[in-house]
């Protein structure tokens, strides 16, 4: 029986909504996510019949308005949904992810109202999968230089590039790629699945987030609709945006996990005895579990106060930057540390820790790199870019 730790009664801090969405997507991650994702991720698969679920219990785009097939919750009902999401696995929250601040949020905040009635009931209720396309094989941490191409041809566009590490990539209908026009301009366009020229092979043979699918979007001559342009964002800081979001997302998503492996490493030492005694008696486990709850308190009231300034549209960049990168640190120590508590039993599938340990490398570098947060936060407390 799962117990997260709530040492600074952080869950009187959240409303009755709160709670009783995070009691029901735990129950889901209990029932559906838990019992299978270990083999899932031994497998290199991902669920895909967890898609349509995650949209009947509103885990796609909870903030969107219900008038387009959301949830029209808070940010902090969001932050609390991919908690216990990636408890489960962080390829389930890096599904969900995408599906709300990377596809449905540019979709919602840069697309037209035809746009938006065409795609979001159906990305809300998982009839429709979606992925986002910014990093490439030569600009990752880098963007800004980016290849891929939009021409204007009059009755359409023409979308020439690739894109390299595209979460759902191979499953997606639906894409929002981002490219430069001919005036350098970067502009986002929703490319679909069948449209001639336009591929999507997974990549392979990853040690990480192995449920999760990871892919190429190639675009060779891809005649583009004029329609299925993004009408109202032009420049990075429409990627950046999104971005925005999905960080945010990520520095609650990470406490799922962080917590699993806590609760994980606190029952295992409580039981586990050695020297005639439990490993939990010893000073140099308790050293390990005493800093473990610490960090994830930490970074609970982290999460928690970024989501207030999120709700009141307060939060900038930078503080999304410090909580992302603090937080998923935070969670990869927790899993290394829980690991070690259990000795051999933590390498095993058995119990959940090593899965998140090597899911949680991966979380580390996508959504901007852990060097390339502090990087924001540097440039936010000097004023001084020291990117280039
Ligand atoms: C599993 C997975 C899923 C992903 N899903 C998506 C997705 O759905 N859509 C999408 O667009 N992208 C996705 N990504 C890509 C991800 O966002 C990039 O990997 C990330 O932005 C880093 O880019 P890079 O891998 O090219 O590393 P690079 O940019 O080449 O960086 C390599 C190293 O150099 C460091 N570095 C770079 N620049 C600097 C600098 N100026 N100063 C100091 N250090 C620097 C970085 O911190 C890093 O440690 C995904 C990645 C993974 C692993």
């Amino acid at each position: 029986m799962y117990h997260p730790p709530d040492y600074y009664q952080v869950d009187e801090l959240l409303t009755e909504e709160h709670l009783l969405v995070r009691t029901s997507i735990r129950k889901w991650t209990d029932r559906a996510v838990l019992p299978i994702i270990d083999d899932y991720a031994h497998r290199h698969e991902f669920p895909l019949h967890l898609i349509r679920e995650m949209g009947e219990i509103g885990a796609f785009g909870p903030y969107i308005p219900e008038k387009y097939g959301g949830s029209g919750l808070d940010q902090i009902a969001y932050g609390v949904i991919m908690a216990e999401l990636e408890r489960g696995d962080s390829a389930i929250r890096s599904a969900a992810s995408v599906q709300s601040s990377l596809v449905m949020y540019p979709i919602y905040a840069f697309g037209s109202e035809a746009q938006r009635n065409k795609y979001l009931p159906l990305l809300a209720s998982g009839k429709m999968v979606g992925a986002f396309g910014l990093t490439e094989p030569n600009f990752g941490s880098d963007p800004g230089h980016m290849l891929t191409r939009l021409q204007d041809k009059g009755s359409h566009f023409l979308l020439n590039g690739s894109k390299m590490w595209i979460t759902n990539s191979p499953i997606a209908d639906v894409a929002v790629v981002w490219a430069k026009d001919e005036q350098g301009v970067v502009r986002g366009v929703l490319v679909e699945k069948g449209m001639p020229g336009f591929t999507a092979p997974e990549t392979l043979k990853k040690w990480s987030l192995r449920a999760s699918l990871t892919g190429e979007l190639v675009f060779d001559q891809v005649e583009i609709p004029k329609e299925n342009l993004l009408p109202n964002i032009k420049g990075l800081k429409g990627p950046l945006m999104c971005l925005n979001s999905a960080r945010y997302g990520i520095a609650w998503g990470v406490l799922g996990a962080a917590m699993a492996c806590y609760d994980t490493a606190l029952r295992y030492a409580l039981e586990r005895k050695q020297f005639g005694k439990p490993l939990a008696s010893f000073q140099l486990q308790q050293k390990k579990l005493a800093e473990m709850v610490t960090e994830i308190t930490k970074g609970q009231l982290l999460a928690w106060r970024l989501g207030t300034l999120r709700n009141d549209d307060r939060a900038t960049p930078a503080q999304i930057s410090m909580a992302k990168r603090n937080n998923v640190e935070m969670a990869l120590k927790v899993a290394r540390e829980s690991r070690q508590v259990l000795g051999a039993m933590g390498i095993t599938g058995d119990f959940p820790i090593m899965r998140h340990m090597s899911n949680l490398e991966s979380v580390i570098t996508y959504e901007g790199t852990h060097d390339i947060h502090l990087l924001i936060t540097g440039m936010d407390i000097t004023g001084i870019p020291a990117f280039e």
